[in-house]
Protein backbone atom coordinates (compact mmCIF):
# COMPACT_ATOMS: atom_id res chain seq x y z
CA UNK A 1 0.00 0.00 0.00
CA UNK A 2 1.15 3.32 -0.82
CA UNK A 3 0.28 6.88 0.27
CA UNK A 4 0.40 9.86 -1.30
CA UNK A 5 -0.10 13.54 0.04
CA UNK A 6 -3.48 15.50 0.40
CA UNK A 7 -1.81 18.39 -1.23
CA UNK A 8 0.23 16.12 -3.87
CA UNK A 9 -1.20 13.08 -4.83
CA UNK A 10 1.99 12.22 -7.39
CA UNK A 11 3.87 11.64 -3.93
CA UNK A 12 4.34 8.17 -3.04
CA UNK A 13 5.59 6.91 -0.28
CA UNK A 14 5.60 3.80 1.70
CA UNK A 15 3.89 2.92 4.93
CA UNK A 16 6.97 3.28 6.83
CA UNK A 17 7.99 7.01 5.49
CA UNK A 18 4.69 8.15 5.87
CA UNK A 19 5.02 7.04 9.73
CA UNK A 20 7.86 8.47 10.13
CA UNK A 21 7.56 12.10 8.16
CA UNK A 22 4.13 12.19 10.28
CA UNK A 23 3.53 15.60 8.07
CA UNK A 24 3.97 15.75 4.34
CA UNK A 25 6.40 18.92 3.38
CA UNK A 26 3.87 20.19 1.14
CA UNK A 27 1.88 20.85 4.45
CA UNK A 28 -0.12 17.80 3.03
CA UNK A 29 -1.48 14.73 5.18
CA UNK A 30 -0.49 11.17 4.01
CA UNK A 31 -3.62 9.21 3.00
CA UNK A 32 -3.91 5.68 1.34
CA UNK A 33 -4.44 5.63 -2.29
CA UNK A 34 -6.89 2.95 -1.82
CA UNK A 35 -9.01 1.57 0.70
CA UNK A 36 -9.04 -2.16 1.12
CA UNK A 37 -12.71 -4.00 1.45
CA UNK A 38 -13.39 -6.25 3.74
CA UNK A 39 -15.20 -9.46 2.85
CA UNK A 40 -18.20 -10.86 4.80
CA UNK A 41 -15.70 -13.54 5.65
CA UNK A 42 -13.23 -11.82 6.50
CA UNK A 43 -15.76 -9.98 9.11
CA UNK A 44 -16.82 -13.43 10.35
CA UNK A 45 -13.11 -14.11 11.28
CA UNK A 46 -13.01 -10.72 13.05
CA UNK A 47 -15.57 -11.65 14.54
CA UNK A 48 -13.57 -14.93 16.43
CA UNK A 49 -10.74 -12.76 17.22
CA UNK A 50 -9.40 -10.90 20.51
CA UNK A 51 -8.80 -7.32 20.28
CA UNK A 52 -5.38 -7.29 19.81
CA UNK A 53 -5.48 -9.60 17.26
CA UNK A 54 -8.18 -7.86 14.99
CA UNK A 55 -5.83 -4.84 15.44
CA UNK A 56 -3.10 -6.40 13.80
CA UNK A 57 -5.48 -7.93 11.06
CA UNK A 58 -6.75 -4.91 10.02
CA UNK A 59 -3.57 -2.73 10.49
CA UNK A 60 -1.55 -5.40 8.41
CA UNK A 61 -3.73 -4.27 5.40
CA UNK A 62 -2.22 -1.02 5.20
CA UNK A 63 1.19 -1.74 6.61
CA UNK A 64 2.18 -4.45 3.83
CA UNK A 65 6.11 -3.72 4.14
CA UNK A 66 5.62 -4.96 8.17
CA UNK A 67 5.93 -8.53 9.13
CA UNK A 68 2.47 -10.15 10.38
CA UNK A 69 4.22 -11.81 13.50
CA UNK A 70 5.61 -8.06 14.09
CA UNK A 71 2.31 -6.43 13.43
CA UNK A 72 0.67 -9.14 16.06
CA UNK A 73 3.46 -8.51 19.01
CA UNK A 74 3.26 -4.69 18.68
CA UNK A 75 -0.95 -5.08 19.83
CA UNK A 76 -0.23 -7.77 22.12
CA UNK A 77 2.48 -5.16 24.03
CA UNK A 78 0.08 -1.91 23.01
CA UNK A 79 -3.14 -3.34 24.24
CA UNK A 80 -2.03 -6.14 26.89
CA UNK A 81 -2.75 -6.22 30.45
CA UNK A 82 0.05 -4.40 31.79
CA UNK A 83 -1.27 -1.69 29.90
CA UNK A 84 -5.19 -1.38 29.47
CA UNK A 85 -7.52 -2.54 32.51
CA UNK A 86 -10.13 -3.90 30.97
CA UNK A 87 -9.76 -7.63 28.62
CA UNK A 88 -12.09 -6.46 26.30
CA UNK A 89 -9.54 -3.34 25.90
CA UNK A 90 -12.33 -1.34 23.95
CA UNK A 91 -15.84 -2.74 25.35
CA UNK A 92 -19.41 -1.42 25.04
CA UNK A 93 -21.69 -0.58 27.27
CA UNK A 94 -25.15 -1.21 26.43
CA UNK A 95 -27.16 1.36 27.47
CA UNK A 96 -30.57 0.27 26.09
CA UNK A 97 -32.15 -1.83 23.63
CA UNK A 98 -30.49 0.05 20.66
CA UNK A 99 -27.68 2.66 22.18
CA UNK A 100 -24.09 1.37 23.41
CA UNK A 101 -21.35 3.49 25.07
CA UNK A 102 -17.96 2.32 23.49
CA UNK A 103 -15.28 2.91 25.98
CA UNK A 104 -11.84 3.95 24.75
CA UNK A 105 -10.20 4.54 28.02
CA UNK A 106 -9.50 1.62 29.73
CA UNK A 107 -5.49 2.18 28.86
CA UNK A 108 -2.78 3.57 31.12
CA UNK A 109 -3.85 7.45 30.43
CA UNK A 110 -8.00 7.16 30.81
CA UNK A 111 -8.37 9.05 27.58
CA UNK A 112 -8.85 7.27 24.45
CA UNK A 113 -5.85 8.60 22.86
CA UNK A 114 -4.13 6.00 24.37
CA UNK A 115 -5.89 4.01 21.80
CA UNK A 116 -3.54 5.21 19.49
CA UNK A 117 -0.31 6.00 20.93
CA UNK A 118 0.24 3.05 22.43
CA UNK A 119 0.86 1.91 18.90
CA UNK A 120 2.12 4.66 17.55
CA UNK A 121 5.59 4.55 19.28
CA UNK A 122 6.10 0.52 17.87
CA UNK A 123 5.22 1.58 14.37
CA UNK A 124 7.15 4.13 14.06
CA UNK A 125 10.30 2.12 15.80
CA UNK A 126 9.58 -0.33 13.03
CA UNK A 127 9.48 2.51 10.34
CA UNK A 128 13.07 3.34 11.61
CA UNK A 129 14.42 0.09 11.22
CA UNK A 130 13.20 -0.64 7.50
CA UNK A 131 14.03 2.83 6.47
CA UNK A 132 17.49 2.34 7.44
CA UNK A 133 17.13 5.76 9.64
CA UNK A 134 20.06 6.36 12.21
CA UNK A 135 19.15 9.81 13.45
CA UNK A 136 16.96 9.75 16.08
CA UNK A 137 13.40 11.12 16.07
CA UNK A 138 12.33 14.06 18.18
CA UNK A 139 8.32 14.01 18.68
CA UNK A 140 6.59 17.73 18.88
CA UNK A 141 3.50 17.45 19.68
CA UNK A 142 1.02 20.00 20.54
CA UNK A 143 -2.17 19.06 22.84
CA UNK A 144 -5.63 20.18 24.02
CA UNK A 145 -4.97 17.91 27.35
CA UNK A 146 -5.13 14.29 26.59
CA UNK A 147 -2.63 13.85 23.06
CA UNK A 148 0.85 15.13 25.24
CA UNK A 149 0.36 12.74 28.26
CA UNK A 150 -0.65 9.66 26.35
CA UNK A 151 2.19 10.39 23.46
CA UNK A 152 4.83 10.52 26.50
CA UNK A 153 3.48 7.59 28.07
CA UNK A 154 4.13 5.81 24.69
CA UNK A 155 7.23 6.90 24.20
CA UNK A 156 9.05 7.60 27.53
CA UNK A 157 12.17 5.42 27.10
CA UNK A 158 11.68 4.53 23.31
CA UNK A 159 15.33 4.39 21.94
CA UNK A 160 15.93 6.39 19.45
CA UNK A 161 13.14 8.95 20.01
CA UNK A 162 13.06 11.78 22.13
CA UNK A 163 9.54 13.94 22.45
CA UNK A 164 8.57 17.45 23.72
CA UNK A 165 5.08 18.70 24.24
CA UNK A 166 3.48 22.08 24.45
CA UNK A 167 0.29 22.47 25.68
CA UNK A 168 -1.91 25.50 26.28
CA UNK A 169 -1.43 27.33 29.65
CA UNK A 170 -4.67 27.57 30.47
CA UNK A 171 -6.29 24.88 28.56
CA UNK A 172 -6.16 21.96 30.55
CA UNK A 173 -7.56 20.27 33.55
CA UNK A 174 -5.76 19.96 36.70
CA UNK A 175 -5.45 16.51 36.73
CA UNK A 176 -4.28 16.29 32.66
CA UNK A 177 -1.70 19.05 33.88
CA UNK A 178 -0.21 16.85 37.07
CA UNK A 179 -0.29 13.97 34.85
CA UNK A 180 2.12 15.74 32.12
CA UNK A 181 4.21 17.46 34.72
CA UNK A 182 4.76 14.38 36.65
CA UNK A 183 5.44 12.43 33.18
CA UNK A 184 8.54 9.95 33.85
CA UNK A 185 11.14 8.93 31.31
CA UNK A 186 15.44 10.15 30.25
CA UNK A 187 13.64 11.59 26.78
CA UNK A 188 10.61 13.41 27.64
CA UNK A 189 9.73 17.27 27.74
CA UNK A 190 7.02 19.42 28.63
CA UNK A 191 6.07 23.39 28.13
CA UNK A 192 3.02 25.39 28.73
CA UNK A 193 2.19 27.83 26.02
CA UNK A 194 1.03 31.45 27.27
CA UNK A 195 -1.93 31.11 24.46
CA UNK A 196 -4.55 28.11 23.64
CA UNK A 197 -4.59 25.64 21.78
CA UNK A 198 -4.63 26.44 18.17
CA UNK A 199 -1.73 28.69 19.12
CA UNK A 200 0.29 25.80 20.53
CA UNK A 201 -0.65 23.89 17.19
CA UNK A 202 0.25 26.74 15.04
CA UNK A 203 3.31 26.97 16.62
CA UNK A 204 4.37 23.21 16.09
CA UNK A 205 3.29 23.24 12.43
CA UNK A 206 5.35 26.32 12.07
CA UNK A 207 8.48 24.60 13.30
CA UNK A 208 7.65 21.52 11.27
CA UNK A 209 8.13 23.43 7.75
CA UNK A 210 10.95 25.74 8.78
CA UNK A 211 14.25 24.63 6.56
CA UNK A 212 16.55 26.22 8.62
CA UNK A 213 15.56 24.40 12.13
CA UNK A 214 15.49 21.37 9.92
CA UNK A 215 18.88 21.40 8.89
CA UNK A 216 20.03 22.45 12.33
CA UNK A 217 18.96 19.73 13.91
CA UNK A 218 19.93 16.88 11.03
CA UNK A 219 23.56 18.15 11.71
CA UNK A 220 23.06 17.34 15.43
CA UNK A 221 21.29 13.76 14.74
CA UNK A 222 17.90 14.57 14.86
CA UNK A 223 14.48 14.60 12.71
CA UNK A 224 11.32 15.75 13.60
CA UNK A 225 8.57 13.96 13.65
CA UNK A 226 4.66 14.29 14.71
CA UNK A 227 3.00 12.64 16.98
CA UNK A 228 -0.71 14.41 16.80
CA UNK A 229 -3.25 13.28 14.80
CA UNK A 230 -2.41 13.92 11.38
CA UNK A 231 0.19 11.15 11.55
CA UNK A 232 -1.30 7.84 9.86
CA UNK A 233 0.28 6.14 12.53
CA UNK A 234 -2.57 7.57 14.52
CA UNK A 235 -5.52 7.22 12.57
CA UNK A 236 -5.21 3.69 11.54
CA UNK A 237 -5.31 2.47 15.52
CA UNK A 238 -8.09 3.67 15.48
CA UNK A 239 -9.99 2.48 12.67
CA UNK A 240 -9.35 -0.90 14.81
CA UNK A 241 -12.08 -0.21 17.65
CA UNK A 242 -14.93 0.97 15.04
CA UNK A 243 -14.78 -2.24 13.50
CA UNK A 244 -14.24 -4.12 16.78
CA UNK A 245 -17.35 -2.45 18.30
CA UNK A 246 -19.81 -4.00 15.46
CA UNK A 247 -17.74 -7.31 15.71
CA UNK A 248 -19.00 -7.47 19.36
CA UNK A 249 -22.56 -6.46 18.29
CA UNK A 250 -22.57 -9.38 16.28
CA UNK A 251 -21.02 -11.57 18.80
CA UNK A 252 -23.90 -10.49 21.58
CA UNK A 253 -26.73 -11.51 19.27
CA UNK A 254 -27.75 -7.71 19.00
CA UNK A 255 -27.45 -6.88 15.12
CA UNK A 256 -27.00 -9.19 12.20
CA UNK A 257 -24.15 -8.81 9.75
CA UNK A 258 -24.77 -6.21 7.43
CA UNK A 259 -27.26 -3.87 9.38
CA UNK A 260 -26.38 -0.38 9.80
CA UNK A 261 -24.87 1.25 12.90
CA UNK A 262 -24.41 4.78 13.20
CA UNK A 263 -21.59 5.79 15.64
CA UNK A 264 -21.76 9.40 17.48
CA UNK A 265 -18.44 10.55 18.07
CA UNK A 266 -17.08 13.43 20.27
CA UNK A 267 -15.09 15.39 17.79
CA UNK A 268 -11.95 18.16 18.06
CA UNK A 269 -9.09 17.59 15.43
CA UNK A 270 -11.88 15.26 13.41
CA UNK A 271 -9.19 12.22 14.18
CA UNK A 272 -11.61 9.50 15.67
CA UNK A 273 -14.24 10.74 13.36
CA UNK A 274 -12.29 10.49 10.12
CA UNK A 275 -11.19 6.96 11.12
CA UNK A 276 -15.25 5.75 11.49
CA UNK A 277 -15.22 7.34 8.36
CA UNK A 278 -12.04 4.77 6.71
CA UNK A 279 -14.43 1.79 8.49
CA UNK A 280 -17.29 2.42 6.56
CA UNK A 281 -15.06 2.91 3.33
CA UNK A 282 -13.54 -0.50 4.20
CA UNK A 283 -17.17 -1.71 4.11
CA UNK A 284 -18.18 -1.80 7.87
CA UNK A 285 -21.63 -0.69 7.59
CA UNK A 286 -21.90 2.36 9.20
CA UNK A 287 -25.26 4.30 9.05
CA UNK A 288 -24.80 8.10 9.84
CA UNK A 289 -21.38 9.46 11.10
CA UNK A 290 -22.73 11.87 13.83
CA UNK A 291 -20.02 14.62 14.75
CA UNK A 292 -20.58 15.46 18.14
CA UNK A 293 -19.22 19.44 18.87
CA UNK A 294 -19.14 21.51 22.04
CA UNK A 295 -19.44 25.25 22.06
CA UNK A 296 -16.64 25.52 19.53
CA UNK A 297 -19.21 24.49 17.09
CA UNK A 298 -17.29 25.05 14.02
CA UNK A 299 -17.49 21.74 12.45
CA UNK A 300 -21.68 21.88 13.26
CA UNK A 301 -21.71 25.03 10.59
CA UNK A 302 -19.79 23.77 8.53
CA UNK A 303 -21.62 20.25 8.02
CA UNK A 304 -24.84 22.30 8.19
CA UNK A 305 -23.57 25.21 5.73
CA UNK A 306 -20.16 23.90 3.40
CA UNK A 307 -18.67 27.18 5.18
CA UNK A 308 -16.14 27.02 7.20
CA UNK A 309 -15.25 29.44 9.37
CA UNK A 310 -12.84 29.84 11.83
CA UNK A 311 -13.36 33.33 12.29
CA UNK A 312 -15.21 33.46 15.47
CA UNK A 313 -14.78 33.11 19.58
CA UNK A 314 -12.53 30.72 20.83
CA UNK A 315 -14.64 29.32 24.11
CA UNK A 316 -12.84 27.41 27.07
CA UNK A 317 -15.15 24.71 28.02
CA UNK A 318 -15.12 21.79 30.45
CA UNK A 319 -14.59 19.67 27.52
CA UNK A 320 -11.22 21.09 26.81
CA UNK A 321 -10.28 17.71 24.48
CA UNK A 322 -12.73 19.35 21.60
CA UNK A 323 -11.77 23.56 22.48
CA UNK A 324 -10.59 23.62 18.41
CA UNK A 325 -11.42 25.61 15.68
CA UNK A 326 -8.78 24.42 13.15
CA UNK A 327 -9.95 20.67 12.91
CA UNK A 328 -6.70 19.43 11.15
CA UNK A 329 -8.08 15.86 10.05
CA UNK A 330 -10.53 17.66 7.77
CA UNK A 331 -8.09 17.53 5.15
CA UNK A 332 -8.05 14.12 4.36
CA UNK A 333 -12.35 13.74 4.35
CA UNK A 334 -12.23 17.05 2.33
CA UNK A 335 -9.69 15.19 -0.03
CA UNK A 336 -11.88 11.98 -0.50
CA UNK A 337 -15.05 13.65 -0.81
CA UNK A 338 -13.26 15.66 -3.57
CA UNK A 339 -12.30 12.67 -5.80
CA UNK A 340 -8.67 13.37 -4.74
CA UNK A 341 -8.54 16.35 -6.05
CA UNK A 342 -5.54 17.58 -4.46
CA UNK A 343 -5.40 21.21 -6.45
CA UNK A 344 -8.43 21.75 -4.79
CA UNK A 345 -7.80 20.89 -1.60
CA UNK A 346 -5.02 22.69 -1.59
CA UNK A 347 -7.05 25.86 -3.34
CA UNK A 348 -9.03 25.49 0.67
CA UNK A 349 -6.32 25.17 2.83
CA UNK A 350 -4.60 28.53 1.75
CA UNK A 351 -7.74 30.05 1.96
CA UNK A 352 -7.95 28.79 5.33
CA UNK A 353 -4.82 29.99 6.20
CA UNK A 354 -5.06 33.23 4.65
CA UNK A 355 -8.55 34.34 5.72
CA UNK A 356 -9.25 31.75 8.26
CA UNK A 357 -12.59 30.53 5.62
CA UNK A 358 -13.46 28.54 2.71
CA UNK A 359 -16.39 27.45 1.20
CA UNK A 360 -17.07 23.77 -0.35
CA UNK A 361 -18.42 22.82 -3.82
CA UNK A 362 -21.90 21.97 -3.69
CA UNK A 363 -21.27 18.28 -5.17
CA UNK A 364 -19.03 18.08 -2.08
CA UNK A 365 -21.95 19.08 0.26
CA UNK A 366 -24.39 17.28 -0.37
CA UNK A 367 -21.89 14.12 -0.42
CA UNK A 368 -21.19 15.55 3.27
CA UNK A 369 -24.16 15.49 4.11
CA UNK A 370 -25.45 12.18 3.18
CA UNK A 371 -22.95 10.42 5.43
CA UNK A 372 -22.47 13.19 8.32
CA UNK A 373 -24.64 14.99 10.81
CA UNK A 374 -23.15 17.51 12.71
CA UNK A 375 -24.37 18.83 16.15
CA UNK A 376 -23.21 20.66 19.21
CA UNK A 377 -23.54 20.86 22.73
CA UNK A 378 -23.53 24.17 24.83
CA UNK A 379 -21.96 23.56 28.74
CA UNK A 380 -25.75 23.47 30.79
CA UNK A 381 -26.62 20.53 28.09
CA UNK A 382 -23.22 18.64 28.70
CA UNK A 383 -24.26 18.97 32.73
CA UNK A 384 -27.40 17.67 32.12
CA UNK A 385 -26.38 14.95 29.84
CA UNK A 386 -23.78 13.91 32.57
CA UNK A 387 -27.17 13.99 35.41
CA UNK A 388 -29.53 11.90 33.62
CA UNK A 389 -27.19 9.36 32.77
CA UNK A 390 -26.24 9.29 36.30
CA UNK A 391 -29.41 8.27 36.49
CA UNK A 392 -29.46 5.76 34.51
CA UNK A 393 -26.28 4.56 37.21
CA UNK A 394 -23.64 5.49 34.08
CA UNK A 395 -20.92 7.90 34.96
CA UNK A 396 -19.86 9.79 32.07
CA UNK A 397 -17.19 12.82 31.07
CA UNK A 398 -17.63 15.86 29.83
CA UNK A 399 -16.83 14.84 26.28
CA UNK A 400 -18.66 11.76 26.62
CA UNK A 401 -21.58 13.93 27.66
CA UNK A 402 -21.55 15.85 24.42
CA UNK A 403 -21.70 12.39 22.13
CA UNK A 404 -24.27 11.47 24.16
CA UNK A 405 -26.12 14.75 24.36
CA UNK A 406 -26.37 15.41 20.56
CA UNK A 407 -27.22 11.77 19.52
CA UNK A 408 -30.23 12.66 21.77
CA UNK A 409 -31.01 15.01 19.90
CA UNK A 410 -30.31 13.35 16.46
CA UNK A 411 -32.46 11.25 16.91
CA UNK A 412 -35.09 13.70 18.08
CA UNK A 413 -34.52 15.29 15.01
CA UNK A 414 -34.66 12.80 12.11
CA UNK A 415 -36.40 10.08 14.45
CA UNK A 416 -33.69 7.98 12.80
CA UNK A 417 -33.77 4.48 15.22
CA UNK A 418 -31.31 2.70 13.88
CA UNK A 419 -29.10 1.16 16.50
CA UNK A 420 -26.42 3.29 17.67
CA UNK A 421 -22.99 3.52 19.45
CA UNK A 422 -21.50 6.70 20.80
CA UNK A 423 -17.85 7.46 22.02
CA UNK A 424 -16.61 7.81 25.08
CA UNK A 425 -13.56 8.94 24.96
CA UNK A 426 -12.23 9.97 28.38
CA UNK A 427 -12.57 8.52 32.19
CA UNK A 428 -14.60 10.57 34.54
CA UNK A 429 -11.85 10.67 36.71
CA UNK A 430 -9.87 12.71 34.43
CA UNK A 431 -12.45 15.50 34.84
CA UNK A 432 -13.45 14.95 38.62
CA UNK A 433 -14.50 18.89 39.06
CA UNK A 434 -17.16 19.31 36.22
CA UNK A 435 -18.09 15.47 36.63
CA UNK A 436 -18.99 16.25 40.62
CA UNK A 437 -20.70 19.36 40.22
CA UNK A 438 -22.90 17.86 37.42
CA UNK A 439 -23.72 15.11 39.97
CA UNK A 440 -24.55 17.85 42.20
CA UNK A 441 -21.53 18.12 44.85
CA UNK A 442 -19.10 20.59 45.58
CA UNK A 443 -15.62 19.46 44.21
CA UNK A 444 -12.74 18.98 47.53
CA UNK A 445 -10.44 21.93 47.45
CA UNK A 446 -7.56 19.88 46.08
CA UNK A 447 -7.77 18.88 42.35
CA UNK A 448 -6.28 15.07 43.72
CA UNK A 449 -8.08 14.73 46.53
CA UNK A 450 -11.77 14.90 43.81
CA UNK A 451 -10.26 11.61 42.56
CA UNK A 452 -11.19 9.73 45.82
CA UNK A 453 -14.07 11.77 46.39
CA UNK A 454 -15.30 11.01 43.34
CA UNK A 455 -14.97 7.67 44.57
CA UNK A 456 -17.22 7.56 47.58
CA UNK A 457 -19.97 9.45 46.26
CA UNK A 458 -20.38 7.55 43.40
CA UNK A 459 -19.09 4.07 44.61
CA UNK A 460 -17.14 3.40 41.06
CA UNK A 461 -13.60 2.54 40.36
CA UNK A 462 -10.45 5.29 39.62
CA UNK A 463 -7.98 4.00 37.43
CA UNK A 464 -5.21 2.65 39.12
CA UNK A 465 -2.98 5.57 37.62
CA UNK A 466 -5.25 8.33 38.42
CA UNK A 467 -5.40 7.42 42.00
CA UNK A 468 -1.11 7.25 42.03
CA UNK A 469 -1.21 10.82 41.32
CA UNK A 470 -1.70 11.68 44.95
CA UNK A 471 1.48 12.75 46.35
CA UNK A 472 3.17 12.72 42.86
CA UNK A 473 5.49 15.93 42.45
CA UNK A 474 6.01 17.73 39.20
CA UNK A 475 9.23 17.36 37.16
CA UNK A 476 8.69 20.19 34.75
CA UNK A 477 7.33 23.80 34.99
CA UNK A 478 8.91 25.53 32.29
CA UNK A 479 6.14 28.22 30.65
CA UNK A 480 6.90 29.92 27.33
CA UNK A 481 5.01 32.37 24.91
CA UNK A 482 4.29 31.39 21.46
CA UNK A 483 7.31 33.29 19.65
CA UNK A 484 9.62 31.18 22.06
CA UNK A 485 8.41 27.69 20.82
CA UNK A 486 11.60 27.69 18.98
CA UNK A 487 14.03 28.41 21.39
CA UNK A 488 12.31 25.54 23.54
CA UNK A 489 12.83 22.99 21.10
CA UNK A 490 16.06 23.70 20.36
CA UNK A 491 17.04 24.04 23.69
CA UNK A 492 15.42 20.47 24.54
CA UNK A 493 18.01 19.01 21.62
CA UNK A 494 20.77 20.82 22.92
C1 LIG B 1 -8.68 14.16 21.66
C2 LIG B 1 -9.99 13.99 22.32
C3 LIG B 1 -11.20 14.20 21.63
C4 LIG B 1 -11.24 14.66 20.20
O1 LIG B 1 -10.76 13.70 19.30
P1 LIG B 1 -10.30 14.12 17.85
O2 LIG B 1 -9.68 12.92 17.26
O3 LIG B 1 -9.32 15.25 18.03
O4 LIG B 1 -11.51 14.58 17.12
C5 LIG B 1 -12.38 13.96 22.31
N1 LIG B 1 -12.38 13.58 23.60
C6 LIG B 1 -11.24 13.39 24.29
C7 LIG B 1 -11.33 13.00 25.73
C8 LIG B 1 -10.01 13.58 23.68
O5 LIG B 1 -8.88 13.38 24.38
Amino acid sequence: MEYLSTRDKTLRLSAAQAIKMGLSRDGGLFTPVHFPVLSALEMETLCGMSYQRRAAYVMGKYLEDFRPEELEAFAESAYGPEKFDHPGVAPLHRMDANTWCLELWHGPTSAFKDMALQMLPQLLGASLRLTGEERTACILAATSGDTGKAAMEGFADVEQTKILVFYPENGVSEIQKLQMVTQEGDNVGVCAVRGNFDDAQNGVKRIFSDPAIREELAGRGYFLSSANSINWGRILPQVVYYISAYCDLLNAGEIKLGQPVNYCVPTGNFGNILACYYARKMGLPVGRLICASNRNDVLTDFIRTGVYDRNRPFHTTMSPSMDILISSNLERLLFDLSGGDDGLVRGYMDRLAEEGRYEIAPEMLARLQSLFYGGFCGEEETVASIEMLYRYRYLIDTHTAVAARVLTEYRKETGDRTPAVFVSTASPYKFCDSVLRAIGQEPAADSVDRIAQLQAVTGTAAPSRLAALKGKTPRFGQVADREEMEKVVREFLR
